[in-house]
């Protein structure tokens, strides 16, 4: 337990962040940690680094949403005063806080109140003596690592801890926790540490955490990126979401890339659709589809979707049309039959369905079908161009 939130022993996977302010900043702290908390972490974490921190952790403590682990390095005192100011959970970087007696007074202090530890190697800061024996970071140099400092916690007969074996390189970091899995049952943290900014520091985050999470790897996460970690929260969440491993907090919107059917700017209206539903914060998958030719039927597992078409909207809820509105209606309307749809429920919705809005969209449908035919992208046009001219070519 991480203060209220159970990892491991398959309760559902935790998401992670960490703050970004002084810890000793307490409001800007706990401001920070609010945003996080609704952006779907379930645990947050901030550096006690010196005195000032560690006060400030006495007074964001108490206050806070969720539970805080201290991020302690090099400093042992640290950890013994976050552990004063009540946190949830440490820390310890095997690599920089490196006195066994040291480290084994933490572990006796933590245990003496119910605290856990997260063991937290890290590529990058690996004791010295293992990259002596191993030449650089590998993945046995991780899990050594790691097992080293399990060790001294055994010997005070210590083991609520959980463990990670982060890297910024994806694949030393996957291999890292594949061989950690085959020889602890602790619950295990994933992250690519330093992954940098988004889209590519996301990229490599989803690379090495879904892995392992597709292969059964993991209790809880954290994606580090070079960003407003509000963006971390949200990545972990929605990782979450898409692997169907936590339930639908938040929308999920779909829309299609849009092609040569197409009479709106998809993009644009999805990204309307996005920022409106956003505010809502409603729990659903909603779609935004280029056409009405193929949209409402792509898009049929969506709660509710709009399809575009002859400079009209038509609302569908489980693929089923309900109502044909205005082009320029389209996103309020969509934003409203949401609200609805959440407070009333689908078959209420279906049963309130315009009747005559079914064929109204299948007129339209047929219309777009026979103006634009069957290859809206002009794709046989073109591949019967480039025949003949190639054809022209061999005769020539
Ligand atoms: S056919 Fe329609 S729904 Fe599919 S990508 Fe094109 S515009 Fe979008």
């Amino acid at each position: 337990m991480v203060g209220s939130v159970p990892v491991g022993g398959g309760s559902p996977i935790s998401v992670q962040s960490m703050t970004t302010t002084k810890t000793s900043d307490v409001e800007g702290t706990l401001s920070q940690i609010y945003s996080l908390y609704g952006a779907g972490a379930d645990i947050v974490r901030c550096t006690c680094n010196d005195a000032d921190a560690a006060e400030g952790l006495a007074r964001i403590v108490p206050r806070s949403p969720v539970p805080i682990v201290a991020d302690i390095h090099f400093h042992y005192e640290m950890a013994l005063a976050a552990l004063e100011a009540g946190v949830a959970c440490l820390r310890l970087n095997p690599g920089n806080l490196r006195k066994p007696e040291e480290i084994k007074l933490v572990a006796r202090e933590a245990k003496s109140r119910g605290v856990p530890i997260r063991i937290g190697v890290n590529a990058g800061s690996l004791h010295p003596d293992l990259y002596k024996k191993y030449g650089t970071a590998t993945p046995e140099a991780l899990v050594e690592s790691a097992l080293y400092e399990l060790s001294l916690f055994r010997e005070v007969d210590f083991d609520d801890v959980k463990i990670s074996v982060k890297a910024s390189n994806v694949p030393l970091m996957i291999e890292a926790y594949r061989m950690l899995a085959e020889v602890t049952d602790a619950p295990l943290h994933l992250g690519v540490t330093e992954a940098g900014p988004p889209p590519a520091g996301l990229i490599k985050g989803t690379a090495g955490i879904a892995t392992l999470l597709a292969e059964g790897i993991g209790d809880t996460l954290r994606y580090s990126l070079t960003a407003d970690p509000v963006e971390e929260a949200k990545a972990g969440r929605q990782l979450l979401e898409a692997l169907g491993l936590r339930e639908r907090q938040g929308l999920d919107l779909i829309a299609c890339p849009s092609c040569g059917r197409t009479e709106i700017d998809v993009i644009k209206v999805a990204s309307e659709v996005q920022k409106e539903m956003e505010k809502l914060n409603l729990p659903i998958q909603v779609a935004v589809m280029g056409c009405v030719v193929n949209g409402p039927g792509e898009a049929r597992e969506a709660d509710l979707g709009i399809a575009a078409g002859k400079h009209k909207g038509h609302l569908f809820i489980k693929g089923k049309i309900v109502r044909v509105v205005p082009e320029q209606d389209m996103v309020s309307e969509l934003i409203r039959e949401a609200q609805r749809l959440v407070d009333e429920g689908v078959e209420a919705r279906l049963a309130a369905a315009d009747e005559s809005a079914a064929r109204e969209a299948e007129l339209d449908r047929a219309e777009l079908l026979a103006s634009k035919g069957a290859d809206a992208n002009n794709s046989e046009t073109k591949v019967e161009l480039i025949r003949k001219r190639l054809a022209n070519k061999e005769d020539a």
